[in-house]
């Protein structure tokens, strides 16, 4: 079999190929490395599977490199690690698995390489080249994954119902890897996905989240939200995005199916930004859509507030789908309740002073909330998307004018609270922070410029009313 390895990759597998050779255990690749590697994909992690002790065959390994590289083993799954520079290599021994019914965790032992690859979840996964002396180089294909990959297709080696029983999370790997690669998962195996839906409960949370966020990390992640929600797999995982689904018509008046319209925005916010965050800011947008949803007679449906309340239901998602609860979560929260600020700034006759309080509130995200909301822009009709999009750049515009002037995005207040004490001799207290407010609502406003003597000029003034002592 031929595939292009790099001069450190050859090397590497030379080494393997020896130290087995003196082991005398048989030595195969196996696994993600050989499948991207005939595909043409980047690839880093090798995963190398013996008939033998993996973890002696891993020192034996690390001894060949000078300084040698540290093994880390894990001795109750007979699997050990080398990294060499940016490439990490997995050493295990063949093994044959069953499962019982609760746990997607194996039971193991030692096997030959078939055993091996009928463990493995797709036939493009299975495939095995050999690093033995006698046919160093030449492919094992018992499933025929070579012509799974020329045909894009996914499939399981063995029965897709008892392949995805026995581990769950497979079912969204199938999904990942259909995502990821552009393959079409093959029908039988997506209906033993549809029919083992509700075992993906004894997956673990994090697990779960990891296979989402690779799926996000996608080109089109439509794609494989799309296949989660056919499947039935997003219903049960997370349910809340299932319900943006459907448009409900009353006196012949619709809205739009907020779940097709979301995967739409996470398309297009897809092709400008690889910011994971950002991503699930686009997933997560409309979240409240379905709890907002009003008929106004004569007006039609409303979705009102749906971005505040939209931006509390972020924390519960985020603990829900086991996502991290720091500043990521506090920065999608923040996206969503902002979301529709830049686009209410399409209208006519729209202040300085608004555009000043957007890149006030926005700071640091203002970028990122233009980014999501220029994705928001979605419809049908390609004249009113032209339309919205230039009046859109019309804010941008704008927005660029009034921050090169004040510059708000950052702002700090130019007379601080401490400065104000200084003045009146005065400790912490509320009128300190009555000051502060007025100097900042007033550049807000426009009233005075964003620089150091006018707002100490206009605090002096504002002191006064409040009656303190001002000695000018
Ligand atoms: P990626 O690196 O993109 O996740 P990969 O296929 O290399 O893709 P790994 O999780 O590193 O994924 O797994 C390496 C190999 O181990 C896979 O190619 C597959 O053969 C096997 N494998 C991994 N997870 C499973 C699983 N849950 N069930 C069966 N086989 C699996």
């Amino acid at each position: 079999m031929y595939i292009r390895c790099t001069d450190q990759e050859l090397i590497i597998l030379k080494k393997i190929a020896d130290s087995a050779n003196e082991l005398q255990v048989p030595v195969y690749l196996i696994g993600g490395f050989v499948r991207d590697k005939i595909i043409g994909r980047p690839t880093k992690d090798m995963d190398i599977v013996c008939m033998g002790d993996g973890i002696a065959l891993a020192d034996a390994v690390a001894k060949k490199f000078r300084p040698a590289p540290t093994v880390s083993f894990f001795k109750n799954f007979g699997t050990a690690q080398i990294k060499l520079s940016d490439i990490e290599i997995e050493f295990v021994g063949a093994r044959k698995e069953s499962y019982t019914y609760d746990s997607r965790k194996p039971v193991v032992e030692p096997g030959t390489l078939e055993d091996d690859q009928n463990r493995r979840d797709f036939t493009i996964n299975a495939l095995a080249i050999s690093l033995n002396k006698e046919d160093y180089g030449t492919l094992s294909d018992p499933f025929k994954g070579l012509e799974d990959i020329e045909n894009k297709i996914l499939r399981t080696p063995l029965d897709p119902t008892i392949t995805f029983s026995d581990d769950p999370l497979r079912m969204m790997r199938a999904i990942r890897f259909a995502a990821q690669l552009n393959y079409t998962i093959e029908e039988k195996t997506f209906e033993a996905i549809i029919n083992n839906v509700a075992r993906i409960k004894i997956v673990s949370g994090e697990r779960i989240a990891d296979e989402l966020n690779k799926i996000l990390m996608t080109k089109k992640p439509s794609v494989g939200f799309d296949l989660l929600y056919k499947s039935g797999l997003l219903k049960i995982i997370f349910p809340q995005m299932v319900d943006l689904a459907g448009a409900e018509y009353i006196d012949g008046k619709g809205h739009k199916d907020n779940f097709y319209h979301t995967l739409q925005v996470v398309d297009n916010i897809s092709e400008y930004t690889d910011d994971l965050w950002l991503r699930w800011a686009a997933v997560l947008h409309d979240i409240a859509k379905p709890a907002t949803k009003r008929f106004e007679p004569g007006h039609g449906w409303t979705f009102h507030g749906h971005e505040v309340i939209g931006g509390r239901m972020v924390p519960k998602i985020f603990a829900q789908l086991k996502l991290p609860q720091n500043e990521k979560m506090k920065f999608v929260r923040k996206m969503v309740e902002m979301h529709l600020r830049p686009i209410g700034l399409t209208k006519e006759n729209i202040t300085d002073s608004a555009i000043r309080r957007l890149l006030f509130d926005a700071g640091d995200d203002f970028d990122a909330l233009m980014t999501l909301c220029n994705a928001d822009i979605t419809s049908k009709n390609k004249q009113k998307v032209k339309r919205y999009l230039e009046n859109f750049e019309l804010v941008r515009q704008r927005c660029a004018e009034v921050e090169a002037s004040d510059q708000l995005r950052n702002w700090q207040p130019p007379v601080t609270g401490e400065m104000i004490m200084e003045k009146f001799k005065l400790p912490p207290g509320r009128i300190i922070g009555e000051l502060k407010n007025a100097i900042r609502e007033a550049i807000l406003d426009g009233q005075i410029p964003n620089n150091y003597d006018a707002a100490m000029e206009f605090m002096l003034r504002k002191a006064e009313e409040l009656g303190l002592n001002v000695n000018r």
